[in-house]
């Protein structure tokens, strides 16, 4: 079964439109706009967000890789990875992310 790829849930969301809302935004925006402040939204599939600046170069993102697909926090082999998204769910700094889950 296909599972949808969230990108954000806001809650208490009270700008643009009437009353108190939960909004879930789901990743795969299919518009191109310019001015688009959230880029990585548009892809459909979970992608990995790299801030360099956080990241303390302790390497556990790469050994902590099952497939050894991870060869560094910034490159990845692609045929390799399975997107089991452990090497960023284990970064101790965040300077490693996700953009997007699912259920
Ligand atoms: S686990 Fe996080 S902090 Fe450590 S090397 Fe990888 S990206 Fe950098
Ligand atoms: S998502 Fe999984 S398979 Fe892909 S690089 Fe990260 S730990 Fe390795």
């Amino acid at each position: 079964m296909e599972k949808a790829v969230i990108f954000n849930i806001q809650r208490f969301s009270v700008h643009d439109g009437n009353g108190i809302r939960t909004n879930i935004f789901f990743k795969g925006c299919p518009l191109r706009c310019e001015w688009c402040s959230n880029p990585e939204s548009q892809r459909k599939e979970m992608e990995f967000e790299f801030v360099e600046k956080d990241c303390m170069g302790c390497g556990e993102c790469v050994k902590i890789c099952p497939v050894g697909a991870r060869i560094s926090p910034k490159e990845i082999i692609r045929e390799k990875c399975t997107k089991c998204m452990q090497c960023a769910k284990f970064c101790p700094k965040d300077a490693l992310k996700t953009a997007g889950r699912t259920a």
